[in-house]
């Protein structure tokens, strides 16, 4: 297997993630060598409330580059050919491979994709043949549109790296719900006992910015660095295979909108959906665990789709529910078991079907009102 990675080193920018611990489940040795921080406690704010959630199994904070680098080492290991500063540009199929006109064969010329990739140091060009592509590369991925899948709807995503306010410990997280800035949320992330991540995810880029850096003036947190990019919103499942001529073109993770909608993250889904595909080949189309993550991806839209309408007073009233009962429930699963949790926090607290039925009501209501 070969794999082409346009960065030229592997020193990708440094970024800390929040994560489930499902990710020691998914990724065993090359996720403990990036954890940085572990997380026990969720605090909710909203228009002066505030709840608690102590969590039964702590959510990671991981190094991105450090992870990256362990991925890349085991993929070695595994007999992977990493070739970096190359860049996928454009694929056709010749005619060849499986449902091709010739006869499949053994050598790379009878296999049924042409894959052009260019040196990104000096622009000159290889072909490349095979019979299976898999794009994991991010939203705008190219690999998609050559293979004629839709480009995907995104939200900018902007944090600040930040001194960690004195009164906030080291494995707790912040978010504070302020809808008239954001249907999303604010966060605040440590990522050590002194530095923490505040971010915020918008609909447009300007407005995200301007919002993050009026709420970091208010929380009277001077900012180290930004950092920020678009993400991909998840909208439906999209079918993670395509035939193009004999061969087949794989997508996986935000290339193929992998991301919790809820909460926009993306790293554990990601790597259920490279699982997935994984599967998906070996098993000659079946797959599990992509049947589960569509599942989990279509509840998390569900979720997303009653608090997008969230007003104040729908949010001040959330907090106040959230009752011991149903804190302990959220607390018991992640985010990454999204149904069964909240299913347990319904049995415990019926009246939030209710809120979350009124979220829903009131994003039909309005989206009627724009049709007519
Ligand atoms: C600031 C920020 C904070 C985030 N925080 C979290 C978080 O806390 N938790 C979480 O779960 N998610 C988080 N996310 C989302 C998460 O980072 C993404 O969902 C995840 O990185 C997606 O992984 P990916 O490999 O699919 O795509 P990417 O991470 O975008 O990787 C794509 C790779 O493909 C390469 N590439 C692109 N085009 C080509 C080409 N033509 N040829 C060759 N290579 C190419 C790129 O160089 C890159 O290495 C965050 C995102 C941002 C921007």
């Amino acid at each position: 297997m070969r794999v082409f990675e346009r960065i030229e080193t592997l020193e990708p920018a440094a970024r800390t993630l929040i994560v489930t611990h499902r990710m020691r489940e998914l990724l065993g040795r090359a996720a403990e060598g990036s954890i940085v921080n572990e997380i026990r406690r969720f605090e909710l704010f909203t228009d002066g409330r505030a709840a608690t959630i102590a969590l039964d199994h702590p959510d990671l904070i991981i190094e991105r580059r450090a992870l990256i680098q362990n991925l890349a080492a085991e993929a070695q290991r595994a007999g992977a050919k990493l070739e970096l500063g190359r860049r996928f540009h454009a694929m056709h199929a010749n005619g060849k491979g499986p449902s091709g006109k010739g006869p499949r064969g053994k050598g790379p010329h009878e296999q049924a994709l042409t894959v052009e990739v260019e040196r990104c140091a000096d622009g000159s060009r290889e072909e490349v043949h095979a019979d299976a592509i898999i794009g994991g590369d991010g939203a705008a991925s190219r690999v998609a549109r050559a293979a004629g899948w839709a480009p995907l709807e995104t939200v900018p995503l902007m944090q600040a790296i930040v001194p960690l306010p004195k009164d906030m410990p080291a494995d707790t997280v912040r978010v504070w719900f302020v809808p008239q800035d954001t249907p999303y949320f604010y966060w605040l992330i440590p990522e050590s006992a002194t530095r923490g991540a505040l971010g915020v995810i918008g609909e447009s880029g300007a407005e995200t910015r301007h919002h993050l850096e009026r709420f970091l003036e208010k929380r009277k947190l001077d900012p180290i660095e930004f950092q920020g990019a678009r993400i991909p919103v998840y909208k439906r499942w999209i079918p993670v295979r395509r035939a193009v001529g004999g061969g087949s073109v794989y997508l996986v993770g935000d290339a193929a909108a992998q991301v919790k909608v809820s909460t926009v993250g993306g790293i554990v889904t990601g790597f259920r959906g490279a699982l997935g595909v994984a599967e998906a080949i070996l098993n000659g189309g079946a797959s599990r665990e992509l049947r589960t993550l569509r599942r989990e991806l279509d509840f998390h839209l569900l979720l997303r789709r009653s608090l997008h309408r969230f007003q104040q007073s729908d949010y001040s009233r959330l907090v106040d529910l959230l009752n011991d009962p149903a804190k302990k429930s959220l607390g018991e699963y992640s985010r990454d078991e999204a149904w069964k949790m909240l299913w347990r926090v319904c049995l415990r607290q019926p009246r939030l079907v209710l809120l979350g039925l009124r979220g829903l009501l009131m994003r039909s209501k309005s989206i009627d009102k724009t049709r007519a």
